[in-house]
């Protein structure tokens, strides 16, 4: 099931519609928004929640997922011995493989859950991060990014 999470623009609850529902007010405050969710197998190509075009995606990997890696890998130590490290290293990966990705709206942050991938879609990209957040790119952020890693005088 398809799912876009939302900020409440007015009390900044967080909102979440799945695919097939209805628009519907604010739980929290009773702002009226129009948000709802495109159907399952839509393309995202512009934000749900405020008609955005730029997005990006990231690994849908959050702290529980995290939190259970860790137990999971801490179960298979007594049978590993010295290959436990790989263990922990090849079930990263295979979480990470199984982890979804999100589009997320740089403007808004609203996230759209269990879409297929848009190949136009990139990951997340700092400068257009700054640049949403900032109204525009400081000056020589881009200079200063590509310096990153090098010597600085
Ligand atoms: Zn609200
Ligand atoms: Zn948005």
């Amino acid at each position: 099931m398809a799912s876009v999470h939302f900020l409440c623009p007015k009390c900044d609850a967080r909102l979440a519609r799945e695919s097939g529902e209805t628009t519907r007010p604010c739980e929290r405050c009773g702002a009226i928004n129009s948000v709802v969710a495109p159907p399952d197998d839509s393309i995202i190509d512009r934000c749900a929640a405020c008609g955005h075009d730029q997005l990006y995606f990231q690994k849908d990997f959050n702290r529980k997922t995290g939190i259970a890696l860790v137990v999971l890998g801490s179960i298979f130590v007594p049978w590993t011995y010295g290959l436990s490290l790989l263990g922990v290293t090849i079930l990263d990966y295979v979480v990470w493989r199984l982890v979804k990705n999100v589009i997320v709206c740089y403007r808004c942050q609203a996230v759209h859950r269990g879409y297929p991938a848009n190949p136009d879609v990139k990951a997340f990209d700092l400068v257009t991060h700054d640049r949403h957040v900032y109204g525009a790119a400081p000056p020589g952020a881009e200079e200063s990014q590509k310096a990153e890693g090098s010597s600085q005088k």
